[in-house]
């Protein structure tokens, strides 16, 4: 049996209204949507008693953010609706996995992703190159998938999802592209999901409207967005609930892991003493950039690949605990070339799998 990752990854090409495209995804993604609300309920069952939450009590919780995206962004609340009616769940079930970090997730320690990029300066063909691989549970790997949406009111975006969550990592028409990084902030209340800010940044038409998109009034919690402009800018924003650092990229080069890099910020970490993992990916992807003067597809895909602090390395591959809630591995790898607009896409881990291209 050849394995499974070696073809390409779902591709979905959506037009119309926020309600049109959510809906669109949702009828082309119903089984993914549906296995990863399994998950997500089997995920909560299996932390009942920690979390002091059963599935209906995590539902309860996440109709209090609600209200808010119903207030500030409409529009992604239409997505999710759309979502929930395309793929004939409930638009519980479909916000519940949308708010899901801030109910569930912020009680694990789970580490999480790596993210870095490179400019004109750092690049043999003079291409804006952003690179991501997206850590998560094992069983999400399944419902990962492209699209390639035009949105009535928005630039034309391409990007990467899972199951029922909003699109959040990837590049739009505008030349911005966003990837986001868990990080583990005190400050969080009731508010705007990450997802939901995190799709927001994605409408952007500039640089300036991205980086205040991710730091929207009334946002629950916050990511590290790393955001780029193909112009060549690069930044990473450092959200929590109230507060946020903007730092920007030197020599060309910009990474992120999941600990806070601002002084301001890692005053507010949440037990930083779990997040040793992430600064040894950082420190690691910072030396590997260096080490090359000039960048392509490829070196940065062997970055992607990297085993060093093996399996919590670069590429991860953490399967093997005992507890469900403490596996997480790279579901998939993809490095932007943002000046040609393409997306170059591997699923699963991206020592094992092809990248393929997507276009916008
Ligand atoms: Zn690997």
């Amino acid at each position: 049996m050849s394995h499974p990752y070696k073809r390409k990854i779902r591709f979905l090409q959506v037009k119309g209204t926020h309600r049109e495209i959510g809906q669109q995804i949702g009828e082309q993604c119903k089984q993914e949507i549906h296995h990863s609300i399994q998950t997500a309920q089997s995920l909560i069952d299996v932390l009942c008693s920690e979390l002091q939450m059963d599935w209906n009590r995590a539902t309860l919780q996440a109709k209090k953010y609600l209200p808010y995206v119903d207030e500030y962004y409409p529009q992604y609340l239409e997505e999710i609706r759309g979502i929930a009616q395309g793929s004939q769940s409930s638009l519980e079930e479909i916000f519940t996995l949308n708010a899901f970090e801030g109910i569930v997730m912020d009680r694990l320690h789970l580490s999480k992703c790596t993210s870095f990029a490179i400019n004109q300066e750092r690049s043999a063909n003079q291409h804006v190159l952003i690179a991501h691989n997206e850590d998560w549970f094992p069983d999400d790997e399944a419902d990962v998938y492209i699209v390639k949406a035009e949105v009535e009111d928005e630039p034309p975006f391409l990007a990467m999802s899972y199951g029922g969550l909003l699109p959040n990592i990837g590049l739009n028409a505008a030349g911005i592209a966003q990837c986001c990084d868990t990080v583990y902030p005190i400050e969080k209340r009731i508010g705007i999901p990450r997802v939901v800010v995190g799709r927001a940044v994605l409408g952007a038409r500039t640089i300036s409207e991205a980086i205040e998109r991710a730091i929207s009034p009334h946002r629950a919690a916050g990511y590290n967005h790393l955001i780029a402009h193909e112009i060549g800018e690069l930044y990473n924003i450092e959200v929590s609930a109230g507060n946020f650092s903007i730092l920007y990229g030197q020599a060309g080069a910009i990474a992120h892991t999941n600990h806070y890099l601002s002084t301001k910020m890692q005053l507010l970490e949440e037990e930083s003493e779990q997040l040793i993992g992430s600064h040894v990916r950082y420190n690691r992807a910072m030396r590997l950039i260096q080490g090359v003067e000039y960048h392509d597809l490829f070196s940065l895909q062997a970055i992607q690949r990297d085993h060093v602090n093996y399996p919590f390395s670069i590429c991860c591959h953490a399967t093997q605990s005992q507890n469900p809630y403490e596996r997480e591995k790279t579901i998939c790898a993809m490095v932007m070339d943002l000046t040609a607009r393409t997306l170059y896409f591997a699923w699963g881990n991206p020592c094992e799998n092809l990248y393929y291209p997507f276009s916008l």
